[in-house]
């Protein structure tokens, strides 16, 4: 069978000299040099860990900690030993949790220890067998666990079309799908995006990624961390995004990956210099709108464009503004064009393409696509065309040159600090609360969080719900990023004569909540 593992093309792609940095810790109480050797022999012992629970086949790993080193090593081990990797966002508290442990029902859970004592009877209760605590200085049970297991480990084989990870997105309807990636879509978008942005090898000079990015989600962890591995280069690495910190590393990394809204903070951030770029050979940006005027300051402040790029947890990659100059101008707020392999079709409510610069549903096909959601055969029926065509839920226009602009979004999607929120979940959760009759969530403009998240309620007859007091109850319920910022008490929502809830005029009436 032909070794289709992602694993084994990243250890090939580990440079000659094993005893090179491959990762120096930023921000933990010390400074740590992680070797090339080191991710391969620790990976290994985890791998060899998760060997000898003898899972089933397919088995899955639910990993809900910190971000470390140690956890992308765990990442590494999971894809190593053939299993299928399974991150959850650390925000998400018991009720979410529960549902992804029912839902996926992993063979192994990993939690922080401080979250053991809420997620391991969560875990016990659903039918996980192995419970794991990781914390962010290589404390807890998987790594006492794995030391006495052996540091070398040949990976499971694994054909291209065998699943590597289920990343949870959140449903229109409230309920999160698990969109299941394979070891050949995540592979051969590394690739294209190792050729389409020029990395270049420790051969060429070697380029070093500041990683500042969560690792519980497709841009910190595949396209950052698959980028710098298969390419053999060191990553500075930020448990979390400290913009002064940041800013203080620049001199020392050549590419960076971010959200808008890392964007916007470097910019506010005094330390963040021109100079303190001028080794900067790439600065990309994704995951939600960068606004032209971000593009433009950063532009002004650091002489440097930022690469916008798009793309989503079903279909990693997508499309991408051009890196080298030959192939024309980074246009802000445009994400490029398709890159290699993929292609890409704006079409009408009847799925017929639509003409040049027309607006409509943005479809895509290629390697990079998903094999469907877990356990949710018509939900992937839906969002596939007869002819295979995956509808990404975007909505945008191509013009002559092929260049995509994306101008909203299907599913009513809120993008909160790059972080993905279906206000289905969050007004479910409102109308549960006392005193509400009936609630809707828009996202508005935030100068930090590119959109923020605020709610409407109308209060049932002769109540008078608090705003303050509603989000306190949902902060206990859900990730904090969900929750709105701000609650207003309507007396109606406005409506269209078909009764739908017109989230537009409500988006206008409560604009300007962040922004004046
Ligand atoms: P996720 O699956 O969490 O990565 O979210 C994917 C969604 O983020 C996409 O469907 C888009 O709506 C949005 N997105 C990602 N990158 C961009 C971008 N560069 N510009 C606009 N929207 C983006």
């Amino acid at each position: 069978m032909h070794q289709g593992n992602l694993f084994t093309a990243l250890r090939q792609a580990f440079p000659a000299d094993l005893d090179a940095t491959a990762i120096e810790t930023c921000d933990t109480a010390r400074p740590l040099y992680y070797t090339w050797r080191d991710l391969d022999r620790a990976s290994a012992r985890i791998a060899n860990l998760l060997d000898f629970l003898q899972l089933p086949a397919g088995a899955r790993v639910a990993v809900q900690t910190e971000k470390s080193v140690e956890a992308l090593l765990l990442y590494l081990a999971v894809l190593r030993a053939g299993l299928v990797y399974l991150p959850l966002n650390s925000a998400y508290q018991a009720d979410e949790l529960r549902y992804f442990i029912g839902n996926a029902e992993p063979s192994v859970v990993v939690c922080s220890p401080r979250s053991f004592g809420w997620v391991g009877p969560i875990a016990f209760q659903g039918g996980v067998a192995h419970v794991f605590t990781l914390g962010e200085e290589r404390d807890g049970s998987l790594l006492d666990r794995a030391a006495v297991h052996p540091d070398e480990h040949a990976a499971a084989v694994r054909r291209a079309d065998d699943l590597a990870a289920i990343l949870y997105t959140s449903g229109t309807t409230g309920r999160s799908k698990g969109a299941m990636l394979s070891h050949g879509n995540l592979l051969s978008n590394a690739r294209v995006l190792k050729e389409h942005w020029g990395w270049r090898s420790p051969a060429q000079g070697g380029d070093v990624l500041l990683h500042a990015l969560p690792i519980f989600h497709v841009h910190g962890l595949f396209v950052a961390s698959h980028g710098a591995l298969l390419n053999g280069s060191k990553m500075l690495w930020f448990n979390r995004f400290d913009p002064r910190r940041v800013a203080e590393r620049l001199p020392e990394a050549s590419v960076f990956m971010g959200v808008p809204t890392l964007y916007t903070r470097l910019l506010a951030e005094p330390a963040f210099t021109r100079e303190r770029c001028a080794g900067m050979r790439l600065f990309i940006s994704g995951s939600a709108p960068l606004l032209p005027e971000t593009f433009n300051a950063f532009r002004e402040h650091t002489g440097h464009t930022i690469l916008e790029r798009y793309g989503m947890s079903e279909t990693v990659m997508l499309t991408s503004n051009p890196y080298r100059p030959e192939d024309g101008e980074r246009i802000a707020g445009t994400v490029g064009r398709a890159l290699p392999g993929v292609q890409l079709r704006v079409v009408d409510e009847r799925d017929q393409p639509c003409a040049t610069g027309e607006i409509g549903g943005v479809q895509v096909k290629g390697p990079n696509v998903f094999r469907g959601y877990w356990r949710m055969p018509e939900k992937t029926a839906e969002d596939f065309t007869a002819d295979l065509w995956f509808r990404t839920g975007d909505v945008g226009r191509v013009d002559d040159r092929g260049v995509l602009t994306i101008v909203g979004r299907s599913k009513d999607l809120i993008i909160t600090g790059g972080y993905n929120v279906y206000p289905a979940e969050v007004e479910a959760l409102l109308n549960e609360l006392p005193g509400v009759a009936e609630s809707a969530v828009v996202g508005v403009a935030h100068p930090d969080f590119g959109e923020g998240v605020v709610a409407a309620v109308v209060p049932r007859a002769g109540q008078a719900p608090d705003g303050a007091a509603l989000i306190a109850a949902m902060k206990a319920r859900i990730a904090a990023f969900k929750v709105p910022k701000r609650v207003f008490v309507l007396d109606e929502l406005p409506r269209n004569a078909m009764g739908k809830v017109q989230k537009n005029r409500l988006r206008e009436q409560l604009a300007d909540t962040f922004v004046r």
